[in-house]
């Protein structure tokens, strides 16, 4: 597959969009990123390897980093875990707190704000310091010992963060997390906070292109891996799942740092950044690029 001729060719066509997506400015340090930087990676199966533009440059990985929590926590927790969080798209914002009132507590999915801290309260429970294991397992998957978080990103979105410490305490208040809110925040704020590059993210999603595996071994079982890909084809987008499952049918998980990785099983892993949002909270142009990727490789799981 010509991938490297594909990518140039999306970043021609799309690079007059990148001007017309809204930066997060509810975290301000995310809002000072150059809104036209774009970058794009892809990892094949047979070891293959292409990118382009500032694929990379790090980037503050945001929501992206829920699909880590999420299997470290499955890793330990297995099936269990869906006691405490559904799996079903929200439908409404991905920092929204009304749909918790009327479910008592269980957040819709691990890929909204509300269930990633169930989550991150669970790694805690598992791993003591759960900043340390995140961290710990981006590196380990991506071969890179100097991936880390922006401290200057998290303490940026802490003091920002009414919206997820309001989350935090209501999910506290019906006894569904173990831990105190304000140490689920912390971890949350910083697993956000992870800065990666495009490259290092289309590495680090192949174990979900390959089964549950890395090049070292198991990581999650090849049931897990499907788990994880289900969701992120039925949740990781937001509210605007459907629509992005419609124009691109890949299971993708976005962050609203503008970085969007997607999932081919058994072919490939993508991840593509461009800083500016759409209404929704995804990358406007790493959208459309993916979108192309998709048609312009003849690849999509349906
Ligand atoms: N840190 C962001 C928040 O909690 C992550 C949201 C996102 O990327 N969608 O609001």
């Amino acid at each position: 597959m010509p991938y490297q001729a594909i990518l140039e060719q999306i970043h021609a066509e799309i690079a007059p969009t990148l001007p017309q997506g809204r930066m997060p400015d509810y975290i301000p340090q995310l809002a000072s990123v150059e809104p036209t930087r774009f970058g794009m990676a892809v990892c094949d199966t047979d070891g293959h390897f292409a990118a382009v533009g500032d694929a990379e440059e790090r980037f503050s990985i945001q929501s992206i980093s829920k699909v880590f929590t999420l299997t470290l926590a499955m890793q330990r927790e297995g099936e269990a875990l869906w006691r405490r969080v559904g799996r079903e798209p929200s439908g409404t914002a991905f920092n929204s707190l009304v749909q918790l009132e009327f479910e008592h507590g269980i957040p819709r999915n691990p890929f909204i704000n509300a269930g990633a801290l169930v989550v991150t309260d669970m790694v805690i429970s598992h791993q003591g310091d759960a900043k340390a294991a995140l961290r710990d397992f981006a590196r380990r998957l991506c071969g890179d010992d100097d991936v880390d978080y922006d401290y200057t990103v998290a303490e940026s979105e802490a003091a920002k963060g009414h919206r997820n410490a309001a989350v935090a305490h209501f999910l506290k208040s019906f006894g569904n997390l173990d831990n105190h809110p304000d140490a689920v925040l912390d971890a949350y704020f910083h697993h956000c906070a992870l800065s990666m590059s495009c490259a290092e993210l289309a590495r680090t999603f192949m174990y979900l292109a390959r089964y549950g595996r890395n090049a070292d071994g198991p990581i999650v079982t090849p049931s897990q891996a499907k788990y994880i890909n289900s969701l992120m084809l039925t949740c990781g987008t937001y509210d605007a799942v459907g629509d992005f499952a419609y124009r691109v049918g890949l299971p993708a998980k976005s962050g609203v740092g503008g970085g969007i990785v997607a999932v081919m099983p058994g072919q490939f892993s993508v991840c593509v950044w461009a800083p500016g949002l759409n209404a929704s909270g995804n990358s406007l142009a790493g959208t459309l690029a993916l979108e192309r990727f998709a048609t312009l490789s003849g690849h999509s799981i349906f």
